[in-house]
């Protein structure tokens, strides 16, 4: 079964473990790690003839043009991760659709035109039972898909995320039409009563090798591709150390970082994977 691959396209700077510590203003000041380890990325999907969706923020698009180019000219989709990294749940309506509208703008600057871009992936799965209008949001723009919300109750959304508010309750753990927008939810193994986010970022980090694929695995048994996620900084060993960050944060952040590439190298050789466009074609096309 063909099962998707999306990678959330932005610097280790701005992911949510740091962002106690590293202040958005000194953002363009820090050397910046994304370049080297998306095309370390797309090298490694070339070697395995694999094209995934890429989920890329705003911020990296206007500074990265070029890189965001390549993506596009290799033959992956391009989606949105947003402009600013900043939580929907956080942001008023308004803000929301600014920060949409300028990602898009300039995704559209660096793709050109021929390349739409239809699939949205929020930043820290922070689509929730509070700000579920975001879909609505989406479909104004043209979007046809939103991949950010996680099917686990709100009360069940803490664990690597550090306590923070993920999930919509209720939300089925499989693709389902939300309104006017499809959700391909990220995948979640039904454990224990739970559903648990296993296919992906801190998680595929932290736990063996088998555990995911067992996972992939028992997801196609359902009758249902796998939907599974991962960023460009998940394969950088080299990431330098944030100082002041805490124990946690740095855990989250960093556990296995030196594993990950050979970890998805056997990914890719055992399973078959493609863009969400791709996987959920009969689902956009209805
Ligand atoms: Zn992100």
């Amino acid at each position: 079964m063909l099962n998707a691959l999306s990678i959330d396209v932005e610097e280790y700077f701005q992911a949510h473990a740091y962002e106690k510590v590293i202040a958005r203003s000194t953002w363009d000041a820090l050397p910046g790690r994304v370049v080297t380890n998306t095309r370390r990325l797309l090298a490694l999907l070339a070697e395995h003839n694999t094209c995934a969706t890429f989920f890329v923020l705003g911020w990296v698009a206007d500074r990265h043009p070029d890189l965001v180019g390549e993506i596009a000219a290799a033959g992956h989709e391009v989606g949105s991760h947003g402009y600013a990294h900043e939580l929907v749940y956080r942001q008023s309506r308004a803000d929301f659709t600014a920060d949409l509208a300028r990602s898009l703008q300039a995704i559209r600057r660096a793709t050109g035109d021929g390349h739409p871009v239809i699939g949205y992936r929020a930043p820290g799965f922070s689509v929730t039972d509070d700000s579920l209008w975001a879909l609505e949001v989406l479909h104004t723009y043209g979007l046809r898909y939103d991949s950010s919300v996680q099917p686990i109750a709100a009360k069940d959304g803490a664990g690597l995320r550090g306590g923070k508010h993920v999930g919509v309750s209720g939300a089925a753990r499989f693709a389902e039409r939300r309104g006017k927008v499809w959700e391909f939810p990220v995948s979640t193994l039904r454990l224990a009563g739970r559903n648990w986010p296993v296919a992906g970022g801190g998680y595929f980090r932290l736990l063996p090798l088998w555990v995911t694929r067992g996972a992939i695995a028992r997801i196609n048994g359902e009758g249902h591709p796998a939907v599974v996620y991962l960023h460009p900084w998940e394969l950088d060993a080299d990431e330098p150390e944030v100082p002041h960050a805490s124990r946690l944060a740095r855990f989250r952040h960093r556990v296995n970082l030196d594993k990950t590439e050979a970890r998805l190298r056997r990914l890719l050789a055992a399973h078959r994977f493609a863009p969400l466009r791709d996987v959920f074609a009969s689902q956009l096309a209805a």
